[in-house]
């Protein structure tokens, strides 16, 4: 088995020990279809089960079982009994599970009889014995006469599989509306654990549920407790703290009021530096226009001079802005 599937396995039943109880060894309550399915697949019973589930797996058939699977051999001319069969194990790997439906302990139709161990009350739907279903899709045996050459003996056997199909199915799903039960089945030659049912899931949630929320309970205590604790502090001794802490409560971002300053400042910088260019490229223009008149030179010179001596006067930071559209603009534009 690959060490994904057995992973998944070993966490399916992990679930079942949590929600539902289980425990080693698993009782494993095999049934016609599965023992055929073994056999013809030359599995192992025992090894093949505990690989598949994890852990330690005592097998059981039940009476119904093993009448199901008698009846279906042919008869021994010479003892007058059916033969028996090569895909039952020993009484000693595969004890029966003694069972009794009416008075006279005959036995009942394999599918009945293993849904009633399953779920022996319909009311509750609970698998009080913890056991687990071992089943196949069923397999035509040599006997079953499904190849053979006269048409009408072929399409009896046909029927009679379509049928064990149909009981198989209907076991399966029956099983699975029993919350907790876990499906060990046979697909092709592949020994498989099916997930968690519906109604399985839906108890496994429902523990879930309530456990989260014990978790959510817990979390919103804590919660009330803090903020309890907070309100104990508002209602200070002094209406002045009591006012200097609501004012702290309602300033909860600095952070955000940080931010926006930190993008203010560089903006007004490149509108200075954008400013400075502005100025650098007319101060070029007005060397030109200086080579042109003498007078027009004197004046740029003048400008230059008194932008000098008002950044020498004021701080830099009042001189970037003043340079963007400040009133201390007003002089030196006036100049131009
Ligand atoms: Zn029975």
């Amino acid at each position: 088995m690959r060490a994904k599937r057995s992973k998944k396995y070993r966490k399916i039943m992990h679930q079942y020990e949590l929600t539902f109880g289980f425990h080693e060894p698993y009782q494993v309550l095999v049934d016609s279809n599965f023992l055929r399915a073994v056999h013809q697949f030359k599995m192992e019973l025992i090894p093949a089960l505990e690989r598949t589930l994890q852990g330690k797996a005592k097998p059981f058939l039940s009476k119904c079982s093993l009448a199901a699977i008698m009846a279906a051999q042919p008869i021994n001319p010479k003892t007058n009994k059916p033969y028996r069969p090569w895909h039952l194990p020993p009484p000693t790997e595969l004890p029966l599970r003694h069972c009794s439906h009416n008075d006279d302990n005959t036995p009942i139709d394999e599918v009945e009889c293993l849904l009633s161990l399953l779920c022996p009350n319909t009311d509750t739907m609970r698998n009080k014995e913890h056991y687990i279903l071992a089943t196949a899709e069923p397999v035509a045996l040599p006997h079953d006469d499904v190849k053979s050459d006269n048409p009408k003996t072929r399409r009896q056997a046909e029927a009679l599989m379509e049928e064990r199909s149909e009981k198989a199915l209907a076991l399966r799903s029956a099983a699975r509306a029993v919350p907790g039960v876990p499906i060990i089945y046979v697909k092709r030659s592949v020994m498989v654990l099916e997930p968690f049912s519906t109604p399985s899931e839906k108890v496994r949630l429902g523990v879930e549920k309530s456990k989260f929320k014990i978790g959510m309970e817990a979390a919103l205590d804590v919660v009330s407790g803090l903020k309890r604790k907070r309100d104990d502090e508002e209602d200070g001794p002094s209406a002045p703290s009591k006012d200097r802490h609501a004012k702290k409560a309602k300033a909860p971002n600095p952070l955000s009021m940080k931010k926006p300053k930190r993008r203010e400042k560089p903006k007004p910088d490149e509108q200075g530096k954008r400013k400075e260019k502005k100025r650098e490229e007319e101060s070029r223009d007005d060397t030109a226009q200086d080579t042109v008149a003498d007078a027009e030179g004197e004046q740029a010179v003048k400008k230059k001079r008194k932008r000098k001596h008002k950044s020498a006067k004021s701080e830099i930071g009042a001189v970037e802005v003043g340079d963007g559209s400040g009133p201390d603009e007003g002089p030196v534009s006036a100049d131009e």
